[in-house]
């Protein structure tokens, strides 16, 4: 799905869909509709889709008959990754789920201007969000409110191809979490083969001011966890997870308002690539320009084009006004299998029982 190939509207005619009924949701489209001629017309009045399987029709019945029946009614397809909440993210692999990968492409370019829809979809790996009520009296089902793509192979190490929060469920940070689970899913900062990433570019207007807000913060996130904890390093301390909102804290005034970083350094803290890290902090407009060679906490000579002298207190600033918090809304303990954080007790167990 190379963003920068033409729309693939030229092989198939621009279909208008009125409304698309997704579930009990009635949703209209902000694109033209590119599904099959031959199963929606031109001019369709109501196009059913299945919000659990995004097989779609035109006829009511059928539908109704499907939602009673749909083999996904109970459970999506694919592994769950992370849970927490009642928010998890499946991962659905495009080979092994062809037909769920198309549908939930056609589904998604009725929201989604920028990307062409893809039908080979089997290089692909889509990643589910859904939300499921804990209170079982609630919801028998849960609901999929959104999801991104990814290239299984990336040449650009793109950690993400196309994210979509479904119209009825954007802003509420949703798409936060799926960037935030995205760049985990990178393992830039694990063993196993990660690297530092980003989305495919070019962004849509939407996407990148998405994409310009979360990166700001997850920027801001590592600068004033390393204030907080004192140390250059990115893991928070978990005793000092309880802090929501970010106060400024007595000993701020003790240190140096100014601190000469180098972009890299942040984008290995934060698995970000070096101009997405330039990007967040002109977002914030925490760096003074022209910063000169400075002595570092480390006592090494900051000489790197790359050095950048930021303001801290601004940071704080930013912060307070954006209402951050410093909690990142992404839990690594809602990472499950090979994802999951590793606990070290039982590491320490194991090494211990480990004969000697
Ligand atoms: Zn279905």
């Amino acid at each position: 799905m190379a963003s920068t190939k033409p729309p693939s509207r030229v092989q198939t005619p621009a279909r208008n869909v009125n409304h698309v009924v997704l579930g009990n949701l009635v949703l209209k489209p902000w694109n033209q509709a590119i599904y099959p001629a031959d199963l929606v017309t031109k001019d369709t009045d109501r196009l059913y889709v299945c919000r659990w399987c995004f097989r779609y029709t035109c006829d009511a019945g059928a539908f109704a008959q499907h939602m009673r029946v749909c083999e996904h009614r109970t459970t999506p397809p694919g592994e769950k990754v992370y849970d927490h909440g009642g928010y998890a993210v499946w991962k659905v692999d495009g080979q092994d789920h062809k037909l769920f990968g198309q549908n939930l492409s056609l589904f998604a370019k009725l929201f989604l201007d920028n990307k062409t829809v893809f039908f080979d979809v089997a290089t692909f790996l889509f990643y589910i969000l859904t939300f499921t009520d804990p209170d079982p009296d609630k919801s028998d089902t849960y609901h999929v409110l959104g999801f991104f793509s990814k290239e299984k192979l990336s040449w650009d190490a793109n950690n993400l191809a196309c994210i979509l929060i479904f119209p009825p469920y954007q802003r509420k940070q949703l798409g936060k979490l799926l960037m935030g689970v995205s760049y985990k899913l990178s393992g830039w900062d694990t063993d196993s083969g990660g690297h530092i990433g980003g989305p495919e570019k070019p962004l849509s207007d939407l996407g990148q001011k998405s994409y310009d807000r979360f990166w700001a913060e997850r920027v801001a996130r590592y600068l004033l966890q390393e204030k907080k904890d004192g140390k250059n390093k990115s893991k928070s301390n978990p005793g000092e997870s309880d802090q929501k909102k970010p106060a400024t804290p007595k000993s701020a005034r003790k240190r140096p308002l100014r601190e000469t970083m180098t972009v890299e350094e942040i984008g290995q803290a934060t698995g970000m690539l070096n101009e997405d890290v330039i990007t967040a902090l002109k977002t914030m407009d925490v760096v003074k320009t022209g910063a000169s060679p400075k002595k570092r906490k480390m006592g090494r000579l900051v000489a790197d084009d790359n050095a950048v002298n930021i303001r801290k207190s601004d940071v704080w600033a930013w912060a307070q006004t954006h209402n951050l918090a410093l909690d990142d809304p992404v839990r690594a303990d809602g990472f499950l299998g090979e994802w999951a954080p590793k606990i070290e007790s039982e590491e320490e167990e194991r090494i211990s029982s480990e004969p000697g």
